[in-house]
């Protein structure tokens, strides 16, 4: 196939290059986000070495997402014959603005004008704050992360850990300035303190509370939510209203499944045995109301294209990011996206190609991201086939058209090549150093170069020709 001439980049492009560029610029922050991830991957390695049956787990649970997948729409009409026979109304929304639209009703219906949210990518996907503060309701996320990164008036950085780019000083700051803590605090568990009184008030206050939704039992119509902190419980306990946000690719066949995700989602995501708090809903609390409001807003599409649909798979860990070395060294805000690195790679230039085209660049293909995935998502051979559809969509820059066509003209001869190689090994060892670790050169940073010759340049050459 030829591709087609090449279309300027979009206006819109998400600029993964310039954003990360920004966030390493601050080279203590960036060193420190590196490490705090990490830590979070070596606990998942720990709890995933204890389990002998660990890969057994993993193949099962890509098996049953895989199988899911395939028979979507049966399972999708079971889920909401269960959910309704228990109690429920279930309502479906095409997209982003049907899901806020739908949200939205349901509240004006119950006169809810404050309402506590617990953390959910999807909400965050549909911009459904924004748009309930836009028409007078009052939203607060209650997980403690994202209740940081509200107050910071941010986007989560992270789908597991969305304050992980903040420090405990600036968090201390933050509160000070907020709700009043004391200043130049930095002790956490005071700053957790502050937090679980304002957020009390918020569950006593609310008229309605507002969930994501881990996973949806086609078997039984039940919702199961993890938290480590209980706040989805408590934010739903109180008020008549509850409504859980659904993405449709969140369901598993049957109850005995969760067995297998369970295990998985929180070892993966934390380096947990479990969540402190999985929560099971079957029908609305006696004088309640549960209303379900299942989302598609793409996932159809990405369903019918066979090469990308595993990436509908994912039980939302967070374990990709953890271990993706450009995502901790360059920050979930550079994604520009709902949800950032491998996984976010893939998902949102499925929304918009053009949008989001240098997002598979961002990516060494080292394959760490598949080697985590509990589901085994084969994430860089998806991020690999994504370069190859952008590249015939016509959206790759102009600089990296050029750096690939000269790639793919020395490598195709095996002698130049090699003349090159040993050139750029002349080049940097001969370079002074104060050229490659100038504080211009962040390259030179990151790099272990040969120990400097002992000769001048000149001295050597007289040396080889004597
Ligand atoms: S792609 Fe896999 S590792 Fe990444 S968030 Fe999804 S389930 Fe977790």
């Amino acid at each position: 196939m030829t591709a087609p001439a090449a279309k300027s980049v979009s206006p819109h492009t998400s600029g993964h290059p310039r954003a990360a560029a920004a966030f390493v610029r601050d080279d203590e922050r960036a060193h420190w986000h590196d490490q705090a991830l990490w830590f979070v991957r070596v606990k998942r390695d720990r709890q995933a070495h204890a389990l002998p049956e660990w890969e057994a787990l993993r193949e099962t649970a890509g098996a049953i997402k895989s199988h899911v997948m395939s028979r979507l729409d049966e399972y999708l009409e079971q889920f909401e014959r269960e959910a309704v026979r228990r109690g429920a109304v279930v309502h479906w929304a095409a997209n982003a603005a049907e899901h806020n639209e739908i949200v939205l009703g349901l509240l004006r219906r119950h006169g809810a004008t404050k309402v506590a949210k617990s953390k959910s990518m999807l909400t965050e996907e549909c911009h459904l704050n924004p748009f309930l503060e836009r028409h007078g309701v009052e939203v607060v996320d209650t997980d403690l992360g994202e209740w940081i990164v509200q107050l910071r008036g941010e986007a989560p950085s992270h789908i597991v850990l969305p304050a992980i780019h903040i420090r405990k000083e600036e968090v201390g700051e933050l509160f000070h300035r907020k709700i009043g803590t004391a200043a130049g605090a930095t002790d956490p568990l005071y700053l957790a303190a502050a937090a679980r009184e304002k957020l009390r008030e918020v569950f006593l206050n609310c008229q309605a509370g507002i969930t994501g939704v881990n996973f949806a039992v086609a078997e039984t119509g039940g919702l199961v939510v993890c938290t480590n902190e209980g706040n989805a419980d408590l934010g739903v306990s109180l008020p008549k209203l509850h409504i859980a946000c659904l993405g449709i690719e969140k369901l598993v066949p049957r109850a005995a499944d969760l067995g297998v995700f369970l295990r998985l989602l929180a070892r993966s995501a934390t380096g947990q045995p479990i969540t402190a708090y999985t929560s099971h809903f079957h029908g609305p609390a006696p004088g309640g109301e549960l209303h379900i409001v299942l989302l598609d807003n793409g996932r159809s599409e990405l369903l019918a294209r066979e090469e990308f649909r595993k990436s509908l798979n994912c039980i939302r860990c967070g374990a990709c990011m953890n271990t993706c070395p450009v995502y901790r060294r360059s920050g979930g805000h550079s994604y520009s996206a709902t949800v950032p690195g491998p996984i976010g790679s893939i998902l949102n230039p499925a929304r918009d190609v053009g949008q989001f085209s240098t997002l598979p660049y961002a990516c060494s293909l080292c394959a760490s991201c598949t080697d985590v995935c509990p589901v085994k998502i084969d994430l860089h051979d998806q991020l690999l086939a994504w370069r190859r559809e952008i590249v015939v969509a016509g959206h790759l820059g102009l600089g990296k058209r050029w750096a690939m066509k000269a790639g793919s003209f020395v490598f195709r001869r095996p002698r130049l090549f090699s003349f090159l190689g040993k050139l750029a090994r002349a080049a940097l060892r001969w370079s002074p150093r104060w050229l490659v670790y100038g504080p211009w050169n962040p390259w030179g940073k990151q790099r272990d170069l040969p120990p400097p010759p002992r000769r001048s340049f000149r001295d050597e050459m007289r040396r080889r020709k004597r």
